[in-house]
């Protein structure tokens, strides 16, 4: 089976900086980690593929990023983590996409791949909008689930999967290729081993910009985001606030008679 895992680079600090005239994430001198949730889509891309080994289909896991070229680190830390290999999308074309646009442009290498199966985070934490797996299956034309916390049973033609939902739990069986977005609660992931690390050393990142996939460059980056940032602002602190002084029970009755008078209880 031929598994495919994206994975983001995202800053490694809450401190975030915004540039006022770009409107863009300042990302020099930033550090920057795997997405958190790609490490648990990654581990079960590679459960996968050891579970279908096992069952006497030869899989492998390729580990694909769109970014700058710096994000070659996270690829290398995949490939440590045990993906085979790994694919950077990387042009100049692909600045400034919003999430249809990167859907697209994941979907188009994944298209020239040609996986059974692509895993996805849950969401990411800087972007947070979980829209780029589903993203990805509506222009790859593929079925997909989101949130997926177990494959229990899996083959070459089709998974049944359980995947959360507000208040519990769904099993649904889809029918490959497909993409999932997995949750946290599916696995524990694992620790680079020795010979991961070497590997990631040694390993050869493909890469690939958008002509590699035939993504025209219209289809791209800002040109092809049918979103544009207009203005990105902190907000500004509340200012104000009253303050209560005195015990527990008195201050409690207080606090119901401001509540009551604002119409809350
Ligand atoms: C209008 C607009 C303009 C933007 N302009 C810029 C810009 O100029 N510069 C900029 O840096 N960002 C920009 N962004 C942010 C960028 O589009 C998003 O970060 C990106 O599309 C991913 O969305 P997300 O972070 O919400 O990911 P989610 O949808 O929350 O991510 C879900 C999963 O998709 C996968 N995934 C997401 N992104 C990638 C990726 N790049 N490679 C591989 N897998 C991935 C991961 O598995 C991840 O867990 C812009 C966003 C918008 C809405």
């Amino acid at each position: 089976m031929k598994i495919c895992c994206c994975i983001k680079q995202v800053p490694g600090t809450t401190e975030v900086k915004i540039n006022p005239e770009t409107n863009t994430l300042v990302r020099e001198g930033v550090e920057t980690q795997i997405n958190p949730f790609d490490l648990y889509a990654l581990e079960e891309a590679v459960r996968t593929k050891e579970r279908m080994t096992a069952a006497g289909d030869p899989s492998t896991v390729t580990v694909i990023t769109m970014g700058p070229p710096q994000a070659e680190d996270a690829l290398r830390e995949a490939i440590s983590l045990g993906a085979d290999d790994s694919i950077l999308l990387s042009d100049r074309a692909f600045a400034g996409s919003d999430t249809w646009c990167t859907s697209y442009v994941l979907a188009m290498a994944l298209t020239k791949i040609q996986p059974d199966l692509a895993f996805c985070g849950m969401q990411a934490i800087d972007g947070d909008t979980g829209q780029v797996g589903p993203g990805i299956a509506i222009h790859m034309s593929q079925a997909q689930v989101a949130y997926v916390a177990e494959i229990k049973e899996i083959d070459s033609k089709k998974a049944t999967v359980k995947r959360l939902i507000e208040d519990g739990y769904e099993v649904c069986e889809i029918k490959l290729p497909a993409v999932m977005t997995v949750v946290k609660e599916i696995n524990e992931p694992r620790t680079p081993s020795l010979r991961g690390k070497m590997a990631a050393k040694k390993a050869e990142i493909t890469k690939w910009g958008a002509a590699d996939i035939d993504a025209p460059a219209e289809k791209c980056g800002l040109m092809g985001s049918p979103t544009q940032v207009v203005r990105i602002m902190t907000p500004p602190c509340r200012g104000g606030g009253d303050t209560y002084e005195g015990e527990g029970p008195e201050l409690a009755d207080k606090l119901y008679d401001v509540l009551k008078s604002m119409e809350v209880v």
